[in-house]
């Protein structure tokens, strides 16, 4: 099968870009259920997305991505169409979507197709996520990111083509293991990093950096997916508000009105609590909602004994409540804990993200 050629026509299909204007929206999972966090909901924002993957030469030329635009395709890409495609066992079923293996016919290549129904995204209100979530995943091509081919849509439903991760779910893996071992985590870890410097040199935050949105690949490396509250931050500070509470940074629950403002640093205090969260098997401000919010704006939480200094010592960087004084990704890739676990293991997999690459934690288990 010829990969190469699918992946370059996969390429070829671009979305629209879109400038929201539309009323604020909600996270549905936990913020929702709150009271308490009625205020963080309050303060969504507008988003403002562009289609260049660096800083916008003229804001006046962004074109808006219409539903039309969302549900045709751009007559200039491939047109895509379900007849395409063989399709497997069902892979999991998410709020809005339902996702299959598949396999493009004419090559062979096996991918994830995630089908969504127009009713439902409509009546959730989530149109606005499913066009950030397909006009940023579009342009991003990194290992530890979840690929989108493209997409295409019939009278009832949009499809999006996505890479396939062999091995499911980070949040099972987790569940299962309970903890994972250092290496394993410190591995996890570097991958993230690389991928948040990929994300945040294009100048896009994630914003909802947490295990149940991270999928680990057949050779066991993570890809970031879940991308409906990623934005493009020209300015590089945004006042929007979202993101699930254990792993909301201060700036994001302290901020209010106009000054509610906060950089791509976000991510930074979510990979900290990733960190804890990999290493201890729960995150470090778990609690009740009014106590988990008072606990990370007090940046309150404590490392159990099991836990090394090195760890520690990432995580106490990371959980800085000052988002300018968090270490920044290049130090989190040179920190004694990540260097002693990782030792070239990164460059050895960019070497062999053709495939042949088994990662030194799968080795070990
Ligand atoms: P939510 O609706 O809250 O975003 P979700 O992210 O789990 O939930 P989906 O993205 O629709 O929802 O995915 C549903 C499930 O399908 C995932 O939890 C995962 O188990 C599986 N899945 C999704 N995408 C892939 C993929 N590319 N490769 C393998 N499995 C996948
Ligand atoms: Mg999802």
């Amino acid at each position: 099968m010829d990969v190469t050629n699918l992946e370059a026509a996969f390429e070829r299909i671009t979305v629209n870009d879109e400038n929201d204007d539309h009323a604020s929206y909600h996270k549905a999972k936990k913020l929702a259920a709150s009271n308490s966090i009625k205020n963080v909901n309050a303060s969504i924002a507008k988003v403002t997305i562009t289609s260049s993957s660096t800083q916008p030469q003229n804001p006046g030329h962004r074109r808006t991505l219409t539903e039309s635009a969302l549900y045709s395709q751009p007559s200039t890409a491939k047109q895509w169409h379900l007849g395409m495609f063989e399709i497997g066992k069902p892979l999991g079923k998410g709020k809005f979507g339902r996702v299959y293996l598949a396999k493009e016919r004419s090559s062979g290549f096996v991918c994830a197709l995630k089908v969504l129904h127009k009713n439902e995204i409509q009546q959730g209100k989530v149109e606005k996520q499913v066009r950030r979530e397909i006009e940023i995943q579009s342009h991003l091509a990194h290992p530890n990111i979840l690929r989108l081919f493209g997409h295409f849509n019939d009278a009832k439903r949009i499809f999006l083509i996505l890479e396939f991760a062999g091995k499911g779910e980070l949040y099972k893996h987790l569940r299962r293991e309970q903890r994972f071992p250092e290496p394993k985590a410190a591995q996890y870890i570097a991958q993230m990093a690389a991928a948040l410097k990929y994300l945040h040199k294009k100048h896009v935050m994630h914003r909802d950096i947490k295990p149940e949105n991270i999928l680990v690949g057949i050779h066991g490396e993570i890809k970031i997916s879940d991308f409906g509250w990623s934005v493009h931050a020209p300015n590089n500070r945004r006042n929007t508000m979202c993101g699930t509470l254990d792993y909301l940074p201060p700036e994001m629950l302290l901020g209010r009105g106009k000054d509610n403002f906060y950089s791509e640093k976000v991510d930074l205090w979510s990979l900290g609590v990733l960190t804890y969260e990999f290493l201890v098997g729960e995150a470090p401000f778990e609690d009740t909602q009014v106590m988990t919010q008072r606990k990370i704006v007090r940046g309150e939480y404590t490392v159990p004994n099991f836990v090394s200094p090195e760890a520690r010592d990432l995580i106490k960087k990371l959980l800085v409540l000052d988002p300018e004084k968090r270490i920044a990704l290049e130090d989190v890739e040179r920190h004694p804990w990540i260097v002693k676990h990782c030792k070239g293991s990164e460059r050895a997999y960019e070497r062999a993200s053709g495939g042949k690459f088994r990662s030194s934690s799968e080795r070990e288990s």
